[in-house]
């Protein structure tokens, strides 16, 4: 299975080997990373279009002490939501949702922020987001959750760092940010459906953003086969029993059509 181009149609006997792993698996686990989003139209992290790229990091430390760099990860924040909110989720979130009628999703760990695996019909339940959701803003103090719109409304409206009507603490997108611990709770379902796996697909990461990263590792060392799909090389490819690489919206309807077989 050779290095293929970014657009080549998928390696047929890659894709065939992935088919037979997936078809006779019954626990799976799905790990996506920024990767199977971008063909919804939101950039992945290393884009030279990106809003890192382009954008000052606000730490969460300096977020949570300053206040004009409060101001400064809003105006970021809600300058970025509209391109979010109006995504689709594309051939690559339906084909977890097709995947999940047949029984055998055993969880979806995704690293996106973006939400387009709930929207294109996964449960709440089955979706462990690690890096939180950009579609609502959390309250740092009592943890009360409003919508990302009604939070952008209030930014727009004058509001440049808005604070909790409840209890008057920090606002935050329900994101997490550089420098702020993931969520535990999350994290730990993650690990324990990992390793309950008998096998994880991961689509769309670089494998190289930590704790995450992890994770797939986590998997296939309590016994999981593991099947990377993404059209750029990974560190985890040697722990891999396939990799396949292209294009995700080719790649996986084909692929998870098998499960039911
Ligand atoms: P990443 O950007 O590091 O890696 C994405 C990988 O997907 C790359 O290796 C790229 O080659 C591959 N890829 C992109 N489009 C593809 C396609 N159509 N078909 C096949 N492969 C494709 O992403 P990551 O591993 O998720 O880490 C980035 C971090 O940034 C994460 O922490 C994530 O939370 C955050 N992020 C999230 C979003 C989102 O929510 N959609 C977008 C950008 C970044």
């Amino acid at each position: 299975m050779g290095l293929r181009a970014p657009g080549a149609t998928p390696d047929p006997p890659a894709l065939a080997v992935a088919r037979r792993l997936v078809g006779g698996a019954r626990r799976i686990v799905g790990f996506t990373g920024a990767g199977i989003s971008t063909e919804s139209g939101i950039p992945d992290f290393r884009s030279p279009d990106g809003v890192w790229a382009t954008n000052r990091t606000v730490t969460f430390g300096e977020f949570l002490t300053s206040e004009e760099d409060r101001i400064e990860y809003w105006r970021q924040k809600v300058a970025a939501w509209p391109a979010m909110r109006d995504a689709v989720p594309n051939a690559g979130h339906q084909a977890f949702v097709e995947l999940d009628r047949t029984g055998r999703l055993e969880a979806l760990v995704t690293q996106n922020i973006d939400g387009l695996h709930r929207r294109a019909g996964l449960s709440g339940e089955r979706v462990l987001e690690l890096h939180g959701t950009a579609t609502e803003a959390g309250c740092l103090e009592c943890g009360e959750r409003i919508p990302a719109d009604e939070a952008a409304r209030r930014v727009e409206a004058g509001e440049r760092a808005p604070r909790c009507r409840s209890c008057r603490g920090l606002l935050k997108p329900a994101t997490i940010s550089f420098g702020q611990n993931l969520d535990p709770a999350v994290l730990n379902a993650a690990f324990a459906a990992a390793r309950r796996a008998d096998l994880l697909l991961a689509v769309g990461s670089s494998l190289v953003v930590e704790p995450a990263a992890s994770i797939p590792r986590a998997a296939r060392l309590a016994g999981a086969r593991l099947v990377i799909v993404n059209r750029e090389p990974t560190p985890l490819d040697s722990l891999a029993h396939c990799v396949v690489r292209g294009e995700i919206g080719e790649i996986l309807p084909p692929l998870l059509e098998s499960a039911d077989r």
